[in-house]
């Protein structure tokens, strides 16, 4: 339930990053997208999600992916991070909280990720839930050629939500 001693407002904040792996399918948003390459990582490696999930998470005072989804539990084995953020929704709904907006931001060299936007931004907000209905913004740059985004070894994305107390906007 909620804690009315606690702020009507929380912000959160995620980061992820995870490497390329041949053989791996890419999926980015809850979406499956095309490229020679997927992301590599215990579950399905949905960098977007997981930043997301831990911004949720860090707003809401929840802890972090890595404590409710280890990734060293078969559980979680190639898991479909929609699933996974689902339950982080649920967690966040039951403790009185609904999504201000969440701010989100892809950082890849390649495969060109806006095409795909709208279709991530449905399947974030069917998997949000109860806590969901606010705005879901999504943005992607490149990393300038620079580093190891740059080099195309991985993918890194960063999450801001703002998450408010059910009743009290
Ligand atoms: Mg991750």
């Amino acid at each position: 339930m909620a804690d009315h001693d606690q702020p009507p407002l929380a912000i959160g904040f995620g980061y992820d990053v995870h490497r390329f792996a041949p053989g791996r399918p890419l999926v980015l948003g809850g979406v499956r997208i095309e490229h020679p390459e997927g992301l590599d990582g215990h579950s399905d490696a949905d960098v977007l999600l997981h930043a997301l999930m831990d911004a949720i998470l860090g707003a809401a005072g929840l802890g972090d992916i890595g404590v409710l989804f280890p990734n060293t539990d078969e559980r979680w084995r190639g898991a479909d991070s929609a699933l996974l953020l689902a339950e982080v929704a649920r967690r966040a709904a039951a403790d009185g909280w609904r999504l201000a907006n969440a701010d989100l931001m892809i950082v890849a060299e390649a495969p060109k990720v806006m095409p795909h936007a709208p279709a991530m931004g449905e399947r974030i907000r069917q998997a949000l839930g109860p806590v969901g209905g606010g705005r879901v913004s999504i943005k992607a740059t490149t990393n300038e050629g620079m580093g190891f985004i740059g080099r195309g070894e991985g993918i890194a994305a960063f999450a801001t939500v703002l998450l408010a107390r059910r009743g009290e906007e």
